[in-house]
């Protein structure tokens, strides 16, 4: 299993910002080992940073084209995300599905595209406070996984990590409780072992995301399905990103 932890600074920092959050980290990522770190940055950055990067840091984008090289103006694609050296990108982020027309169908093909270019995808799922409150958070969720992840390839599905970010928890201060979000994490898992078998989806990393900070860091890390987290606010400074990682279990000090 893959222990993965994920930063994510949304529309935030500017370059030199970018450069001295990861002097802040290079240190620190020599010293300790046994959980994939990684950061997603805005798109302008990734060219110089993802080569400045620092040992054990690898660098996201936020998102992808779902079309190929072409007549798409202000799009970019997968192929020259990975020409920049970036290792992936987050697809299916709520932001982008609630107010940039990330569909389910746009989303897969982000997904495909990324595959295709033989990078990570980081694909985030997960329902609004108004679907919970209905008793619909479970189909929500494994409904998003139905378009975005069942039509992967087994021998592609290893770039493949799913992140569950109920909406409501998305930088609201609020975090989904251990239990409920070990509960939706145990359905991820349960519907990845229906999709690929059980060998396949005990691989596959399944984050947490939504107001995951440094002191709830580790309760929620150590449930059994829960494989890391997506982290967006407490990403921007080292030192709390560092915080968070340091509450996962199968970090190596
Ligand atoms: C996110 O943007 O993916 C996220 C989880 O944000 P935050 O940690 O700020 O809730």
């Amino acid at each position: 299993m893959r222990n993965v932890v994920a930063g994510n600074w949304k529309s935030n920092k500017l370059l030199n910002d970018a450069r001295a959050w990861m002097d802040g980290m290079s240190s620190w990522l020599a010293k300790n080992g046994g959980v994939d770190v990684m950061v997603a940055m805005p798109a302008p950055y990734l060219a110089a940073c993802a080569p400045e990067a620092p040992e054990g840091l690898h660098v996201l984008a936020q998102n992808v084209s779902a079309e190929g090289f072409g007549a798409h103006t202000g799009e970019y694609t997968a192929e020259m995300l990975q020409s920049c050296g970036v290792a992936g990108a987050i697809v299916g982020h709520s932001e982008r599905r609630a107010r940039f027309g990330d569909v389910d169908a746009v989303v897969a093909a982000k997904v495909d595209a990324l595959l295709a270019a033989d990078l990570t995808a980081v694909f985030c799922c997960g329902e609004t406070l108004q679907e919970r409150e209905s008793g619909r958070a479970e189909d929500v969720v494994l409904q998003q996984l139905q378009t975005g992840v069942l039509r992967i390839p087994v021998d592609q599905i290893g770039n493949v990590i799913v992140a569950y970010e109920p909406v409501w928890a998305i930088g609201t201060g609020v975090t989904a409780t251990s239990a409920q979000a070990q509960d939706m994490h145990a359905s991820i898992r349960g519907w990845l072992t229906e999709a690929f078998g059980a060998e396949v989806a005990e691989s596959i990393p399944v984050l947490y995301g939504g107001s995951c900070k440094p002191s709830n860091a580790a309760d929620l890390f150590s449930q059994k399905d829960i494989n890391g987290g997506l982290i967006g606010g407490a990403s921007l400074k080292p030192e709390d990103f560092q915080g968070v990682i340091e509450g996962h279990p199968a970090l190596n000090r």
